[in-house]
């Protein structure tokens, strides 16, 4: 049988609702051969669940996924085998955690002035583990009653753009990409076709991108096709993932998208 990957998934050190255990069993449960732990700025689960993997004869690669911002445009960075136990890039982490944090009060502010009167720790009681972000802010939100779901937060609150929406994220799409190499990681640009800027690919590349995430839940055939090109043309590796977040967005999208496990292959090969 063909070995397959799903190389972009979140525990809940982020914003997904599994644990690295129910991760392991869900991936084990569907056969995978190989997963990618990819939490936003954050690592704290990757050491169990590359234990567990190890017992179970699924291959875990350590990752991460960072949040960074260029021109008011939010811009995802994948590490893949990032070294976790890098303290700089560890103490980076925290920082932006710590950010993250601060930008949940200030989205609670901006909803308070449009009406939304949200207790801001029942957001942080939804997140606890590791990072906090906009999706337990969404979860918060449909859980007290103030939207029907998670989606409708984005499109009428905090989605880019929207009117109670923060970025303020202090990072850029091109300082991700080095504090990643610094990491000894592998820089990949995360669901591509969800940001839509294909015209800062050459700043990223210059700055030491490595892959584009072609494969995502996200990416209709089209877009598959187009960043298939993209990558081919710019010498670029190929990632997909599924972009997994447990129940948190509704269903299990473990294995949803997946690769074949040759691209896992020249993923290690590119490793410093
Ligand atoms: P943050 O990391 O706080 O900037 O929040 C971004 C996260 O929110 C993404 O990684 C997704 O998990 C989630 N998200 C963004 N847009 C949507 C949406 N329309 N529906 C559900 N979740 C979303
Ligand atoms: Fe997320
Ligand atoms: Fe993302
Ligand atoms: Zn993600």
């Amino acid at each position: 049988m063909l070995k397959k990957a799903d190389l972009h998934i979140h525990t809940q050190f982020s914003d997904g609702t599994f644990s690295p255990q129910e991760v392991i069993q869900y991936a084990s449960k569907i056969g995978l051969a190989c997963i990618a732990i990819c939490d936003h700025d954050v690592i704290d689960g990757l050491e169990t669940a590359m234990q567990l993997g190890e017992q179970c004869g699924i291959e875990v690669i350590p990752g991460v996924e960072l949040t960074a911002e260029k021109q008011g445009a939010e811009i995802h960075i994948l590490g893949y085998y990032i070294d976790w136990r890098n303290q700089k890039f560890v103490g980076q982490l925290a920082q932006l955690c710590k950010q993250r944090e601060k930008r949940i009060y200030d989205m609670v502010e901006k909803l308070k002035a449009h009406g939304v009167k949200l207790d801001v720790e029942e957001v942080f009681k939804l997140g606890g583990k590791g990072s906090i972000g906009r999706l337990h802010l969404a979860r918060a939100l449909s859980k007290k009653g103030f939207i029907a779901g998670v989606d409708e937060a984005f499109k009428k609150y905090i989605g880019n753009g929207k009117p109670c929406y923060v970025g303020k994220i202090n990072l850029t799409p091109e300082e991700a990409i080095g504090r990643i190499i610094s990491a000894g990681g592998i820089p990949v640009l995360a669901h591509p076709g969800v940001m839509g800027k294909d015209e800062f690919l050459p700043s990223y590349i210059k700055h030491g991108l490595m892959g584009l995430e072609v494969y995502h839940t996200d990416h209709p055939p089209a877009l598959v096709r187009h960043y298939e090109a993209l990558a081919g043309e710019n010498g670029l590796l190929v990632t997909g993932g599924s972009d997994c977040h447990g129940l948190g967005k509704g269903r299990v999208l473990m294995g949803c998208v997946t690769v074949p496990y040759e691209l896992v292959e020249k993923l290690k090969n590119a490793r410093r």
